[in-house]
């Protein structure tokens, strides 16, 4: 069986990293299976790409389209452009595709219209929120897969609500997961560990790149300014997101506690994570991360499509106003984190079932 597996953006480098280790195991032990990987381009900093390739053994990409920037439209169909003459020129059995970004959803799109099968990781999860273009990713692509692995059982739900055949929907757990255990022996201390006086328990992370929080400047500052004064005596580390940096500007404004630091690699990342009092967050992944960690994570959306962080995990969903941040913080100083656990089959081995189901329907065709 011949895979092409498709990564565009950051957090697609670090869903297909176990995945693609998987299928290696599987080749050792002779399974007749082989991957081509295309990277679209789609972040194509060294910070958000080259970074995550390197330090999480990605093998360098068989193809890249680089596509780049541009509006939701233009790269949605510069990927599917690019993406069509790579398939013809490259056939192959299925395309899996991870997440929710442009990159997922354009690429499935040609895959299906080839009449080749795809095969979707982390499907079904529902924000319930039109005005996010991954919600739209995610409809558009499960509406057009044939394989469906997903992280819990109401993503599951979701799909077979809307009509997906029950025995293409496999619950197998988180491949994010399954990265953060691969790599936790390997985490590392930041560069600016000592320079910003970082101590265990000492500091929160921030990071936010959703149009909601970061596309209005002043409303931007003004949630900026909340957070430096609701963070007392501790410091912020804040890796800043491109498209945040583009609004900040070079003149980042001078906070007590905040302090700036690049987009981080990713055993940087997971290391301040780990250690840190708290995270304030827009990211979904992270929310996914810090519980298994069981680190507080506050939210700042007004929904999420990962409700088992909350239910489960460590996660509060704040919404985007700076008064219900501080409101659920100062409970959160009062009265400590509520109890909390590790979602069903969040155990580091999702890559491994994918595989193995991947392989067992292939047989079975
Ligand atoms: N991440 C990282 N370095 C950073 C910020 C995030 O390695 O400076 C990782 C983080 O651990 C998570 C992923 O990137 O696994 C989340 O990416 P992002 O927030 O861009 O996407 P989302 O999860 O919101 O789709």
């Amino acid at each position: 069986m011949q895979i092409t597996i498709v990564a565009g953006a950051r957090p697609n480098f670090i869903k297909i990293a176990p995945i693609i280790k998987a299928i290696e195991n599987r080749q050792k032990s002779g399974a007749d299976l082989s991957y081509r990987l295309v990277h679209t381009g789609q972040h194509y900093d060294k910070n958000l790409s080259d970074t995550f390739f390197e330090e999480l053994n990605i093998p360098h990409p068989h193809a890249n389209l680089e596509v780049k920037s541009g509006s939701q439209a233009v790269q949605t169909a510069a990927i599917m452009v690019a993406f069509e003459q790579e398939l013809l020129q490259n056939p192959t059995d299925l395309v899996l595709v991870v997440g929710d970004v442009n990159s997922t959803m354009a690429c499935a799109i040609v895959t299906k219209k080839l009449n080749i099968k795809v095969t979707h990781v982390e499907a079904g999860i529902r924000s319930g929120d039109w005005t996010m273009p991954e919600e739209i990713n995610r409809i558009v692509t499960d509406s057009i897969t044939d394989h469906f692995f997903t992280t819990s059982a109401s993503a599951s739900e979701n799909l077979l609500k809307y009509g997906a055949s029950p025995n293409k929907v496999h619950f197998v757990g988180n491949v994010m997961i399954d990265t953060l255990t691969q790599n936790l022996p390997r985490i590392k201390q930041p560069d600016f560990w000592n320079e910003f006086g970082l101590e265990n328990g000492n500091y929160i992370v921030l990071t936010l790149h959703r149009p909601s929080n970061v596309d209005e400047e002043k409303s931007l500052q003004n949630l900026l300014l909340g957070i430096d004064k609701l963070a007392g005596d501790k410091k912020v580390v804040f890796p800043v997101h491109p498209r945040t940096k583009a609004i900040l500007g070079d003149a980042k404004l001078d906070f007590k506690n905040i302090v700036y630091a690049e987009p981080q690699g990713y055993l940087a990342f997971m290391y301040l994570i780990k250690n840190s009092f708290a995270v304030i967050t827009d990211s979904g992944g992270i929310s996914e991360e810090t519980t298994v960690l069981g680190i507080p994570c506050f939210t700042m959306r007004e929904n999420t499509e990962r409700p088992e962080t909350q239910t489960i995990g460590t996660n509060t969903l704040v919404g985007i106003s700076v008064e219900n941040l501080k409101k659920h913080f100062t409970d959160f100083l009062q009265n400590g984190l509520r109890e909390h656990g590790i979602p069903e089959l969040w155990d580091g081995k999702a890559s491994e079932r994918i595989v193995d189901i991947l392989l067992s329907e292939w047989k079975k065709s």
